[in-house]
């Protein structure tokens, strides 16, 4: 295998194409619009027969905005640390930004799980890129 599963995080968590590592995930000059395919090595990012993928990147967000931040200010609130009102407005404010904040990673970390658990779908890798090659049809 060329592209092993280390690269694969690391190319996740850096939002980087996971088939060939260039920094192409996104439009280079927009926060939120995801590239077609790599410009670098024409990998397709946005999967045609598969159009509920990047759904998943919504409930990791929706995941990680609950534990990592509506959580803590539910803590911090209970504990009085900080007062009701305060907690109120900082998770309305922070449910809102945070998983703005947290877009791109959401996208690029479920883009990293998918190739982490089948890496030889990435053609670097000899694969098709595809949800469903290794159906029996
Ligand atoms: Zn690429």
């Amino acid at each position: 295998m060329n592209v092993t599963r280390i690269q694969i995080v690391h190319r996740g968590l850096t939002h980087c194409c996971p088939n060939c590592g260039a920094r192409t995930l996104f439009k280079s000059g927009t926060l939120f619009q995801i590239n077609q395919d790599c410009p670098a090595c024409g990998f397709r990012f946005e999967r045609d027969n598969d159009e509920g993928f990047f759904l998943g990147s919504m409930s990791l967000n929706y995941g990680v905005t609950l534990v990592c931040f509506l959580l803590p200010v539910l803590l911090l609130a209970f504990n009085k640390v900080i007062g009701v009102t305060t907690a109120i407005v900082l998770a309305c404010v922070g449910a809102m930004l945070f998983p703005a904040l947290f877009y791109r990673s959401s996208r690029s970390w479920w883009l990293m799980n998918y190739y982490f658990f089948f890496p030889h779908h990435l053609p670097a890798n000899g694969g098709k890129g595809r949800a469903g090659e290794d159906d029996n049809v």
